[in-house]
């Protein structure tokens, strides 16, 4: 048996390399590294994918969520709605922009913001609120835009997780996850579903004036070549990383239907154990599985993935630490915070290897270990 990889990059890289090669072969040819073609051309097709009117690439999935917030020109002081279970980078940019972050609990069934949280922490300071598809579902967008409306607030998606993913509202209409609010953000982070060869990100928008700011910011502010109108900074995707793009774009459903695949195996093998609690899938969402993340209940977590360590079978704890507790936001009030799903959920929860390459003897290696530990 293959040896088994949280993320399997290598092998997902075998099935495409010729195609891949190609791409960044003609990069290096016309040595257009900075905003050559692949770039232009990734841009059509992501926003074709997307059903987004306007994609503007940048270096990260950082820059994403810093450069969307600069570009609603939100105010020192200005409050963001953020949940404290997500990778740190959501919470560290608002931070980083002086903004005051306001940590809100999750829902423990599906890991994502709680909408009536959302509504009690609103304040008339509060500007924005940023939803995270965590683990590849999407939070509750049609209640939370509601929220924002009411309270016109805008909404920044973080859909670093879930890129792929349709959210369906009650009146059936279907969107992609990250082009639902304001401004949407994603990564091409190598590990993430729509990963590159490096760093890479893009935020979505389908306002013109929007996406005007976005460009400028996310180029020094640039409006002509050395005149520059706004702060910005200089956040930019490589050509190279966007030829790997184009190849696996074409690729992203495939990959999203796999994944799913490997769910569904994980899903069969625990059902209706009593301490084992796989992920709910919201009838809003079609997960996309980033990461296939079980609740455990009387089982010592820890435990769990020192055994799996030992049979060689990798898995991760997303995340360890909620960001409210993060020795980083202390001065800023992190530690008043009482986040009880949050840290109910930051003991529990485990992250099984999860990718487009698992095959099915893996897959029964890994549940029988998992069983034979858990029971
Ligand atoms: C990966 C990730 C980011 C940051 O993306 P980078 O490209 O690593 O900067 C932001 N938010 C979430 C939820 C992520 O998973």
């Amino acid at each position: 048996m293959h040896s088994i990889q949280m993320v399997d990059l290598k092998q997902q890289y075998t099935r495409i390399k010729r195609e891949v090669d190609a791409g960044i072969q003609e990069v290096i040819d016309n040595t257009s590294f900075i905003n050559g073609k692949a770039v232009s051309d990734f841009v059509v097709q992501l926003s074709n994918y997307m059903s987004c009117k306007y994609v503007v690439p940048c270096a990260n999935g950082t820059d994403a969520l810093q450069i969307a917030m600069m570009a609603l020109d939100l105010q020192p002081g200005d409050e963001v709605i953020s949940p404290s279970f997500t990778y740190i980078a959501t919470t560290e940019v608002i931070a980083l922009l002086k903004l005051k972050i306001v940590f809100v609990e999750v829902d423990a069934q599906t890991f994502c913001i709680d909408p009536g949280a959302i509504e009690k922490a609103i304040t008339p300071k509060t500007k924005a609120i940023i939803p995270v598809h965590l683990y590849g579902q999407a939070a509750n967008m049609e209640a939370i835009m509601e929220i924002a409306r009411r309270h016109h607030l805008y909404v920044i998606e973080d859909n670093a997780q879930a890129i792929g993913s349709d959210y369906t509202f009650s009146d059936g209409t279907v969107k992609k996850t990250g082009t639902i609010g304001t401004i949407g953000t994603t990564s091409f982070f190598p590990s993430k579903n729509l990963g590159c060869f490096g760093d890479g990100g893009a935020i979505f928008t389908n306002d013109e004036t929007l996406a005007t700011r976005l460009k400028l910011i996310a180029n020094h502010g640039q409006s002509k070549r050395y005149y520059h109108d706004i702060i910005g900074c200089n956040s930019r995707l490589d050509s190279i990383q966007a030829a790997v793009l184009n190849v696996k774009l074409k690729y992203l459903d495939t990959y999203i239907k796999a994944r799913r695949e490997v769910a569904f195996y994980y899903d069969k093998a625990f059902a209706d154990h009593p301490k084992i609690k796989t992920p709910y899938r919201a009838p809003y969402s079609n997960h996309v599985y980033h990461q296939y993340t079980l609740i455990l209940t009387g089982v010592d977590r820890d435990g769990l993935n020192q055994f799996l360590a030992e049979n060689n079978i990798p898995s991760m704890i997303y995340y360890p630490v909620p960001a409210h507790r993060q020795k980083m936001f202390e001065k800023l009030g992190g530690k008043d915070y009482k986040l009880d799903v949050t840290d109910w959920l930051t003991q529990r929860v485990i992250s099984l290897p999860m990718h487009t390459e698992l095959t099915t003897e893996q897959l029964k290696f890994i549940t029988d270990t998992v069983l034979q530990y858990v029971n």
